[in-house]
């Protein structure tokens, strides 16, 4: 990749030379916060310390030259959208040290990072906010050599581009499988807009075609709005098989497209799947991470449960009824700021209250949403109760219509507010 940053940025020389040279130290002036991550979560966090207290020295570590936001990238798939409209370059991150580096460990008792150049850099307060990593150890035959056949594109980019391409050269009559892992996962409602708008590809293009989510579930999110589109827009072209009834994905071959359940064997064209998945590495070997794979954190200050002064936002955290989404992360990010910045100047957190919406796509200009409200509750983010909910059941088109497009202006909101 082109490096549009050569090694470290001059904001973030600068920042980074203050950190290197001062271990961490109470009541700095300029108190440094290093923020792992510039994705929704992190880059959303970095900016939000920023703008709480210019005063912070806030760096921001992100190894690629370009974001590729997974919101809208169902569309991609179906010849939608093109991938451009999903990329997101850092230029724009002013004030904020910027470092095009990987993180590879954290020192959390010296409260230091380490990056993959070997240098190392110190901090007050670290946000981890790496993401998920995709278990290419959980599903016998899915490896990193499997995806290049059996695409996950659970990650935005070539892998993508790698099934909307094997989608276009598939001949009409294939048939088209989607598994789908167990809770919890990044994206909870992702799986099943995806079907609806692979599903509208091939009703557009190759309608004599098929295609079957193998679901480790025997529910989903937004499952009778998802439901009833589908009879409406696909009817017999969708078919979802349960958990209860052998959707549970136990094995693959690659070599054949073959995915094996507990219930028998299926045979595609195409194998999209969707393997397990954990925080992201950094966050296993800073030891935030528990043995689920995911990072427990307080609910008010997004501190780690298991190490002090590290603070875990965005899909590698868990912490109560939040789902993984990018509303989510950057909802989270703001409020993990808001505490940072307090305690970083010995302030009391404040106790947040924390929004999602989680719009999909069932048919170009048919949107379907479900929001809800969260916050601290023993120790969780618990939903406030009936405080969310979901579009309507029964609805004109008028208002999927006007869901879809909220769909876009959200985008179009979000990606202007953390990249722009
Ligand atoms: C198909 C699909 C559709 C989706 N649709 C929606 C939607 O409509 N609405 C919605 O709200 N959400 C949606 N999501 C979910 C959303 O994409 C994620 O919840 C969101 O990206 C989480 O943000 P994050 O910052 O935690 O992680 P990420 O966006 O994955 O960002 C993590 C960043 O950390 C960087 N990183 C990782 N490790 C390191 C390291 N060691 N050092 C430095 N940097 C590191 C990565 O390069 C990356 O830039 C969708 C997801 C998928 C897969």
């Amino acid at each position: 990749m082109p490096s549009r940053r050569a090694l470290i940025g001059g904001a973030a020389a600068s920042v980074a030379a203050a950190v290197l040279a001062a271990p961490q130290v109470r009541a700095q002036a300029q108190p440094s916060v290093v923020v792992v991550g510039g994705g929704f979560a992190g880059a959303s966090c970095a900016r939000a310390l920023k703008q709480l207290d210019r005063d912070l020295a806030v760096t921001l570590i992100e190894p690629e030259t370009a974001y590729l936001a997974c919101p809208f990238s169902n569309a991609v798939l179906a010849g939608l959208r093109g991938i451009d409209a999903q990329t997101f370059g850092y230029d724009r991150f002013g004030d904020i040290g910027f470092i095009r580096k990987r993180a590879v460990a954290v020192d959390a008792e010296r409260r230091r990072v380490r990056l993959d150049d070997g240098t190392d850099i110190g901090y007050v307060r670290l946000v981890l906010a790496p993401g998920v990593d995709l278990r290419f150890d959980a599903l016998p035959g899915y490896d990193e050599a499997a995806a290049e056949i059996m695409p996950h594109a659970w990650k935005a980019g070539p892998q993508t581009l790698l099934l909307r391409d094997q989608l276009a050269a598939m001949p009409d009559g294939g048939v088209v499988i989607l598994s789908a892992p167990a809770n919890p996962f990044r994206c909870p409602p992702g799986p099943y807009e995806r079907a609806s708008l692979i599903a509208h590809y091939l009703k557009t293009s190759k309608p004599r075609s098929k295609l079957i989510i193998l679901d480790a579930k025997d529910a989903f999110s937004k499952q009778r709005l998802f439901e009833a589109a589908w009879r409406e827009l696909y009817p017999g072209l969708i078919e979802w098989v349960p958990l209860s009834s052998g959707g549970r994905v136990t094995e693959v071959d690659p070599a054949t497209r073959t995915l094996v359940t507990e219930f028998g064997s299926h045979k595609a064209d195409i194998a999209n799947v969707i393997p397990p998945q954990r925080a992201g590495r950094i966050a296993q070997s800073a030891g935030v991470a528990d043995q689920t794979g995911w990072c427990p954190i307080d609910p008010v200050t997004f501190e780690s449960r298991l190490q002090p002064a590290i603070h875990v936002v965005g899909d590698a955290a868990i912490g109560g009824a939040m789902p993984k989404s990018a509303f989510s992360a950057n909802a989270q990010a703001k409020a993990c700021a808001a505490a940072v910045a307090a305690l970083v100047r010995e302030r009391q957190p404040a106790q947040p209250k924390l929004i999602n919406t989680c719009y999909s796509l069932i048919a170009p200009g048919y949107g379907i949403s479900i929001a809800g409200v969260y916050q601290p509750r023993d120790g969780l983010l618990a939903e406030v109760e009936g405080a969310g909910g979901t579009s309507p059941l029964e609805a004109p088109s008028s208002v999927r219509e006007l869901e879809a497009a909220y769909a876009e202006d959200w985008f179009r909101t979000i990606t202007s507010e953390v990249f722009g």
